[in-house]
């Protein structure tokens, strides 16, 4: 054997389906695999007895199911939350976060091991690039996350009938999937896309279009290429100021793309896809909260169909400035809606174990 095995959460249902098909096996068989792994949590071939024991002896030697390695666990004090240090098959980690909301449990997914877009106040940002992450270990955070919620059941031993479903199928399922964990998903794009398309596949795990959001600092020509395919996820800016100059201090990416080409980008999406943006902005106390900032964006983004998601600064050890107050997060947002701009304040989770927007970063490599 040389090198490690492809692994099955790279592969799209297709293309496994034509994949055991050129190993003589009938696509029924792809079929159960698939369903064994999504939607049982079955985590060995040897727990799949409804395969053949020549497919399952093939499956050994062709493609691996392993997980990343959870290498540290971390829970909030209020409980909503759990952060995961993953060791992937190179010991590269990346975090991942779990956190619940009152009916609704979200996970937090990275797209790359580090980032290289430097944003001044974000941690992984601040720990620099260090590799794109494969497809597979995109979806095998979401399936991670899944197999929290819902612990595939000891002993397992059948598909089932599914008008009696296992225990495992009847838990809790993640439904809500955001991508603004470690990385810049638009700087991955090829990745992230195959991901999310596994990721949206109704016979596997089923996570909704309308219920994934990738966030963006602005990659211009990711933003027009998603605007012109066909994946009806949404979009989430993080602009953080009105202006290029105070953009650029922030983001320094908006050198390179800058704010007035972002905006035409940011039109260009919502006039072809048909779909709100949003914009994020972390709201840093006398910097960009002020009354002056909220009217530059308001006149900046008047007219376009968009949300501002305020979200006080989250604080990080590379970066002092320090979260707006309550009663400025208050007066930004009735500044913004007078110019018709809907906009909320973010719940902000997880700081105590730094699993909050901007905090995620790994200690070693
Ligand atoms: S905020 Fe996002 S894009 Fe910016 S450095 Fe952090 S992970 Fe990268």
């Amino acid at each position: 054997m040389t090198g490690p095995l492809p692994s099955f959460f790279d592969i799209p249902r297709d293309e496994l389906t034509a994949l055991v098909a050129s190993w003589d096996f009938r696509s029924v068989h792809a079929a159960r695999l698939w369903a064994y792994v999504y939607n049982s949590g079955a985590a060995r071939y040897a727990d799949m007895p409804e395969l053949p024991a020549r497919f399952r002896a093939r499956l050994e030697t062709e493609i691996s199911l392993v997980l990343p390695r959870v290498a540290a666990e971390t829970h909030s004090a209020d409980g909503f939350t759990r952060k995961y240090l993953l060791a992937l098959g190179d010991d590269r980690r990346i975090e991942t976060v779990l956190m619940r909301f009152t009916g609704r449990v979200t996970a937090c997914i990275s797209s790359q091991a580090g980032c290289a877009m430097d944003c001044v106040f974000c941690a992984t940002g601040q720990m620099g690039f260090a590799r794109q992450l494969t497809p597979g270990e995109i979806v095998a955070q979401v399936i991670h996350i899944d197999r929290v919620l819902r612990p595939p059941a000891a002993g397992h031993r059948s598909l089932g009938d599914p008008r009696n479903p296992s225990p495992h199928a009847r838990r809790e399922r993640l439904r809500n999937v955001v991508l603004m964990g470690m990385g810049e998903p638009l700087h991955n794009y090829e990745a992230v896309m195959r991901a999310v398309d596994i990721l949206r596949d109704q016979n596997g795990p089923a996570i909704s279009a309308r219920r994934i959001t990738l966030s963006t600092v602005g990659v211009i020509p990711g933003i027009v290429r998603l605007a012109d395919e066909a994946r009806p996820i949404h979009l989430a800016v993080s602009l953080h100021a009105a202006t290029q100059a105070e953009r650029a201090a922030l983001v320094p990416v908006a050198a390179r793309w800058p704010l007035d080409a972002l905006l035409e980008a940011c039109c260009y999406y919502v006039k072809k896809q048909q779909r709100r943006i949003f914009f994020e902005w972390a709201l840093i106390a006398g910097r960009n909260d002020t009354p002056e900032q909220a009217h530059a964006v308001g006149r900046l983004l008047h007219g376009l169909s968009a949300q501002v998601n305020l979200i006080p600064l989250n604080p990080t050890t590379g970066y002092d400035g320090v979260p707006s107050d309550r009663a400025a997060a208050r007066h930004f947002q009735e500044i913004l809606a007078e110019y018709d701009l809907p906009s909320t304040v973010r719940q902000r989770r997880g700081l105590d174990i730094a699993a909050g927007c901007g905090q995620l970063a790994t200690a070693s490599r």
